[in-house]
């Protein structure tokens, strides 16, 4: 092997679900890898490294993390390129594994190896290739280790579906909270709404038994005994929260930001706005990467954010804006700004900020308890309710807003929820919470915390195996 091949401890194959959830905290698992000296390759797939314009990963801290993509049969389009989600996830099943094989035989030719295959739990197929190969298996779980019990015990046929009998039931598993059928992951929640996603989450679970590890981005505090349950069966650690080190131990020199960002951010302009505005005088609010809220619902938040008459930055993605009420932007200029994407991070660490309105994308949640800003939650769909609940009932770091018969929230509850978080009663809770967990977090993540200590276990084990 070349000099330059053996610097590292070990090499292994990252292989994130083509999603920008997933792809964020995958990445910077990476980088806390690459710092403690394995050697991760990414594998976005081909669409995404192409509209990336990019092959490698800088880092200050060790050598750059390589990209070499996969397949998911839509090279030129990505899922856009699909007719429907589900044809697009069955060509990913297709496409996904064939093209893991043949890279992994082009490293063993190229002789430079994996040792591990990482792979998103969302691709379980990926664990097959690894196996094939007499390679450490080890999933990622990029939702909460309570969503991922409740689509094990489902798969497993714990908790049979439909949930609703002629009252509504609730869920337990060890561990987590008792769950109103609304606090449920939607996909096992609302039975049948998405099919294919359903297939998805459940599917994670078919092979897990084969894994070597099952790494979580959580800390241990955040869901003690739902970890303590899984460790009776799997070799499962915790080793987050991956938001960039910057904003928790600050000991990876450059990881400010997330690198693959499938939309461009309004980064100048969002600061230049937001250094214009008092402390604490802003709300900010987006629904991630994936969310489409329906028209009636974008009325009801635009509507509610005049009568709250406090000032805002909403992301409001290029493909969702025609959803905007007409000559809301104009009317509301002097009020808010409106961008298609942001530098999440910057903005929810700018000290202009208030508080966080989101739909609780996991990441979203784990960023606000890490930057420690108030949230207001206001899920859609998949795991953000079960997220919503624990952001609200077990980390006490906001409110849930309430939602109509239609599932919407009116423009009333909007601004109650604003009103709250400006100063009501519970204001001062909620700053004493997340200052707790940001605290929490950073110490997960410091030099001997629960979390790093778990990634060196890991890094000792992918060194001497
Ligand atoms: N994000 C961002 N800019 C935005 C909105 C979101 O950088 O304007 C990032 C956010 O920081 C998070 C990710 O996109 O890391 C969204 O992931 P999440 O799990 O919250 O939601 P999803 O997009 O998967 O629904």
């Amino acid at each position: 092997m070349e000099a330059s091949k053996q610097a590292h401890k070990a090499h292994v194959l990252v292989v994130p679900f083509p999603g920008q959830g997933h792809i964020n905290p995958m990445l910077q698992f990476s980088k806390r890898l690459a710092s403690k000296g394995i050697k991760p390759t990414l594998t976005p797939t081909v669409y995404i490294a192409k509209s990336m314009h990019t092959t490698t990963i800088p880092t200050l801290y060790g050598p750059p993390i390589q990209l070499r993509p996969i397949s998911d049969g839509y090279d030129d389009g990505g899922k856009n390129q699909a007719q429907s989600t589900a044809v697009y996830l069955d060509s990913l099943r297709v496409h996904g594994p064939k093209t893991l094989v043949q890279l992994v035989k082009k490293l063993i030719e190229e002789g430079d190896p994996v040792k591990a295959i990482i792979y998103d739990g969302f691709l379980p197929w990926a664990l097959d290739v690894a196996k094939q190969f007499g390679l450490l298996g080890v999933v990622f779980f990029t939702q909460s280790c309570s969503v991922n019990s409740i689509y094990y015990h489902v798969q497993r046929g714990l908790i049979q579906l439909p949930l609703q009998g002629p009252g509504p039931s609730t869920v337990s598993v060890p561990g987590a909270p008792e769950l109103q059928p609304w606090e449920v992951p939607s996909f096992v929640g609302q039975y049948g709404s998405y099919p294919f996603w359903f297939h998805v989450v459940l599917e994670q679970f078919s092979n897990i038994d084969q894994v070597d590890w099952v790494l979580c981005n959580i800390f241990y505090d955040m869901e003690k005994e739902v970890v303590d349950w899984m460790a009776k069966m799997w070799k499962i650690r915790t080793i987050g929260p991956t938001v960039p080190s910057y904003y928790l131990d600050k000991r990876l020199e450059d990881d400010k930001d997330y690198n693959l960002q499938f939309f461009k951010p309004n980064t100048i302009l969002c600061k230049n706005w937001l250094d214009s505005k008092p402390k604490h005088s802003v709300i900010y609010i987006s629904f991630g990467s994936a969310a489409k809220l329906s028209e009636e619902q974008f009325e009801e938040l635009a509507q509610g954010l005049k009568i709250s008459n406090q000032t805002f930055l909403w992301v409001v993605r290029e493909s969702e804006q025609a959803k905007l009420p007409k000559r809301f932007i104009d009317e509301t200029s002097e009020l808010g700004l409106v961008v298609s994407w942001a530098s999440q991070l910057e903005v929810l660490s700018h000290e202009a900020t208030c508080c966080f309105v989101t739909h609780c994308g996991f990441n979203s949640v784990l960023e606000a308890l890490c930057i420690g800003v108030p949230v207001v939650g206001v899920p859609q769909y998949t795991d953000q309710g079960t997220n919503a609940k624990f952001m609200e009932d077990v980390w006490r770091v906001g409110i849930r807003a309430k939602i109509d018969e239609k599932g919407i929230v009116r423009r009333e509850e909007v601004e109650k929820c604003i009103r709250e978080m400006m100063g009501g009663r519970k204001k001062e809770e909620f700053m004493m919470n997340v200052a707790k967990w940001k605290k929490l977090a950073k110490q997960a993540m410091d030099e001997g915390g629960s979390s790093d200590k778990n990634i060196d276990e890991f890094v000792a084990y992918l060194t001497e195996c």
